[in-house]
């Protein structure tokens, strides 16, 4: 593969690869070859999900190679949570939601199977659960959220964890619900815990009830969704879900607000709340209160409520530890700023984009611009989507929707379907390879 000319690359590009070239770093890179440059500056990404992934790409891609990029993620492989309610709901299948990480191997970043154990910012190093440690210039970390078990205590044990399932990491706890509403009787409860916002990705625990109501319209009938909901009021794509429920599982679906979770007694399958009293189903989905990956918290960079990392919405990096970015769910999020895959691919190329001219010495770009859609599956077939589109505002340091932008579908229709599944190919490639 030829490399671009150099008028095709973006400005920090050019600038970087002159400023490495000065440094004698660039050659191997400037002449197209596909792996890491020995040499050339260090970032590690800790986290291979939505931002992380996208992140390492694009730092290696603009950078032609000569970042020395490496990715350390827990798992074997790719799960995407977008699409996995479709699994809970059994019209897909973990393998139609999985994906190698080989694609970014191939281009030459370096992926490393670990987990990120802690991170000395003294030294600039990153300790793996396999004790090795990789030195950085920049590390960038994008690590999810982890589960705020203690505002849940009977929760707190591996136990009841493994009986109250969240399944709000796609993975092994996806499948294992699954399990749990094939092994319930016809006749009985799923009932799904929201908790309050902030959480990661607004509409899903609404797209799970539908998921979970599809499947029982078709084979068990008698069987009922539960939504109780931390929020006073659905808190995304109201008007949709509500038809869904209404329309096409009226008798199914039961829709309850304020339903704050104070406590879970595993034992006799009851769900204990602030307010309200306490409701017992066969089936119980609990998804606790969250906060950044447990990664996160071990480097220092959590600033907000003890819960979410904030940065300069200019290049992701943390407020308080320089040279760290964090991307994704980890984040205190901006105003209106959902917590999606699809915004976590945004900020990835916002700060890939920023480490590059930091590496240059050039400014980040003033302006950045990002966009959120997320398409939520009311069936198996028909999908209704939100959009929304965010730029930085110098005044109020801060990213805020541009009047006018977004929108929202009219009605869950099953052209929608068709692109919801286009998106998520789309963005594992743009992320994965
Ligand atoms: C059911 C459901 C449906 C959803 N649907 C949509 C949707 O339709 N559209 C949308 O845009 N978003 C959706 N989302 C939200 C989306 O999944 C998240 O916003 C997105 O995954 C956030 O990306 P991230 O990079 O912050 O975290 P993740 O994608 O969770 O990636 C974090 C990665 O870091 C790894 N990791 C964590 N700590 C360490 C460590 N110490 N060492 C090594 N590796 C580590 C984890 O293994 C994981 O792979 C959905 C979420 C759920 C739960």
């Amino acid at each position: 593969m030829s490399p671009p000319l150099e008028n095709d690359m973006p400005m920090q590009r050019r600038e970087f690869l002159k400023a490495l070239g000065a440094a004698g770093l660039a050659a191997s890179a400037l002449g197209g070859c596909a792996g890491a440059a020995r040499g050339g500056p260090k970032v590690v990404v800790v986290g291979g999900g939505y931002g992380g992934a996208t992140v390492a790409k694009y730092l290696h891609m603009w950078s032609n190679g000569a970042l020395d990029v490496t990715l350390v993620e827990a798992n074997p492989a790719f799960v995407s949570c977008p699409l996995s309610n479709l699994v809970v709901g059994g019209s897909k299948q973990m393998a139609d939601i999985t994906v190698s990480y080989d694609g970014l191997v191939k281009r030459g970043v370096k992926v490393v199977f670990a987990t990120a154990t802690s991170i000395d910012t003294e030294r600039n190093l990153v300790r793996l659960s396999d004790a090795r440690a990789l030195p950085y210039d920049r590390l960038v970390l994008s690590p999810g959220i982890d589960f705020l078990y203690d505002q849940v205590p009977g929760l707190n044990n591996a136990a009841a964890q493994q009986k109250i399932l969240h399944a709000w990491k796609a993975g092994p706890q996806t499948v294992a619900l699954r399990r749990q509403l094939e092994a319930m009787p016809d006749g009985g409860v799923y009932a799904i815990s929201i908790p309050r916002a902030p959480y990661r990705c607004p509409p899903g625990p609404y797209e799970r009830a539908c998921q979970v109501a599809w499947y029982f319209k078709q084979a068990k009938p008698r069987s009922k969704v539960l939504i109780l909901d931390g929020n006073e009021d659905v808190t995304s794509k109201k008007g949709l879900f509500m038809k869904a429920w209404n329309d096409d599982y009226k008798g199914i679906v039961e829709y309850r607000p304020n339903y704050v979770l104070t406590d879970v007694d595993a034992a006799t399958m009851t769900l204990k709340f602030e307010t309200a009293d306490d409701v017992k189903a066969s089936v119980l989905n609990v998804i606790p209160p969250h906060r950044a990956g447990a990664i996160a918290a071990q480097a220092g960079v959590i600033t907000a409520n003890n819960r979410w990392c904030e940065v300069d919405f200019l290049t992701f990096e943390s407020i308080k530890v320089p040279k760290i970015h964090v991307l994704g769910d980890a984040i205190q999020v901006a105003p209106l700023m959902p917590k999606s895959g699809h915004m976590a691919n945004q900020h990835a190329k916002v700060a890939a984009a920023a480490i590059l001219n930091a590496f240059a010495g050039v400014a980040p770009n003033p302006t950045p611009v990002l966009n959120n859609t997320c398409y939520s599956f009311m069936s198996d077939k028909n999908v209704a989507h939100v959009c929304s589109v965010h730029q930085y505002d110098k005044e109020k340091k801060t990213l805020v929707t541009v009047p006018g932008s977004g929108g929202l579908s009219s009605a869950a229709n099953a052209i929608e379907g068709e692109y919801a599944f286009a998106w998520a190919k789309n963005i594992w490639a743009d992320a994965l390879t």
